[in-house]
């Protein structure tokens, strides 16, 4: 064991006498944001002097934030979770960031979303979202890997010691999410030994986003206990054809009752016509990780052209079999890249399959896409 790895253990065990300390009544908040990157999170921890009953108990704050100048910009809590870390009655709170004008900042995506979703409200939208991530060392080495390489074959769900790694993660994850409140349905491993995947969902609107985004900073916050690094990289393996992706499940209430099924195909053939339009916004870098992971290799699709099948998985949308059986609940669109920004993604889908678009060939632009 390194020295690092061993003074990282001896921390966990040091720390558990302190969070035994009684405390009164104070209630510890944190903070949760996302920042000017679009794909990093942050997060600061303040006392309040009783237990929030709800979002409007927990007050604005503010940071700065550095976009060329230092700036000051305003964190707006959003929803609040419980705080799997230090435990009831602490919380863990989702902000929103604005400027000092109280205009939304570049990053803020869920400003736009919740405009949106407030227009389509109607149509009960409903996402669920499979973040794939990969677990590094903190020598910058896909965790748990031999250095000769992996020998084994490739399968996701994978059983066994030589041939997932980082398992604890993915249980520990799985365990504070629920615990925290975050609507996570379930988890596997993925193809890459020391991949793995959860799902959350189905929410309806703007919060699978909230949901999504909280679940992401759990990750983190347990491999940092772990000592291994998550990484969200749609290619974290330059050299592999196996990629992470945040594929998108969607389905309004049309689609999920009797006869459903042609509302699927309605909004399908909507997305065969602004294809380069998704792409652009599938992840934080306007299509630039997608054009490394989208090679339609190995379950993935081609960048430049739109495909969709039943029960198939190397296309951009899929009709799930157990879907195309009942003839309704809900389509996958598969190209969502594992960074991407789930506000973004939702605002596209709706957009372009509840929203203005004709279907017709207008794959050159509405103005109004989320970027
Ligand atoms: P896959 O077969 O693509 O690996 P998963 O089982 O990993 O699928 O994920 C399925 C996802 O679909 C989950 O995120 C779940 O929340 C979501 N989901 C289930 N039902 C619906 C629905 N009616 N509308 C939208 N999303 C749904
Ligand atoms: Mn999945
Ligand atoms: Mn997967
Ligand atoms: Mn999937």
């Amino acid at each position: 064991m390194s020295v690092l790895s061993e003074s990282l253990s001896l921390h966990k065990i040091v720390k558990k006498h302190y969070l035994s300390l009684s405390k009164g009544t104070e209630c510890q908040v944190t903070y949760v944001w996302i920042d000017e990157t679009k794909e990093n999170l942050r997060c600061k921890t303040r006392t309040l002097s009783g237990e929030p009953a709800g979002i409007r108990d927990i007050p604005e704050w503010s940071d700065t934030w550095s976009d060329g100048d230092l700036i000051e910009v305003t964190l707006v809590p959003v929803r609040m979770f419980r705080d799997p870390f230090t435990l009831d009655p602490n919380k863990l709170v989702l902000c929103e960031v604005f400027d000092s004008r109280h205009v939304p900042i570049g990053s803020n995506q869920r400003s736009p979303c919740v405009k949106v979703m407030g227009e389509v409200k109607e149509f009960q939208p409903w996402f669920g979202m499979e973040q794939e991530y990969m677990l590094f060392g903190l020598d910058g080495k896909p965790f748990g890997w031999p250095p000769q390489g992996l020998q084994f074959t490739r399968v996701p769900c994978a059983v066994g010691i030589n041939k997932v790694y980082g398992r604890d993660i993915c249980i520990c994850h799985y365990r504070a999410c629920l615990y925290a409140g975050v609507k996570i349905d379930g988890t596997n491993a993925e193809a890459l030994a020391s991949q793995w995947e959860f799902q959350v969902g189905p929410c309806e609107g703007t919060e699978l986003g909230d949901n999504l985004w909280m679940a992401r900073y759990i990750l983190h916050r347990v491999c940092e206990d772990f000592g291994v690094v998550a990484s969200l990289d749609a290619k974290p393996i330059e050299d592999s054809i196996y990629t992470s992706g945040c594929h998108i499940n969607f389905s309004t209430k049309e689609m999920r009752g009797e006869g459903g099924l042609q509302y699927i195909e309605e909004a399908i053939r909507r997305l065969s016509n602004r294809h380069s339009q998704h792409i652009r916004v599938y992840d934080p870098h306007g299509g630039l990780d997608n054009m490394r992971r989208l090679t339609s290799q190995r379950a993935t699709s081609s960048f430049h052209d739109f495909s969709t099948a039943t029960a198939r998985r190397n296309v951009s949308v899929r009709i799930p079999a157990h879907v195309s059986c009942r003839g309704c609940k809900y389509f996958e669109d598969r190209r969502p890249a594992a960074n991407c920004d789930p506000y973004s993604v939702m605002r596209a889908l709706v957009e372009t399959c509840l929203l203005g678009a004709t279907g017709e060939n207008d794959d050159e632009g509405k103005e109004t896409m989320a970027s």
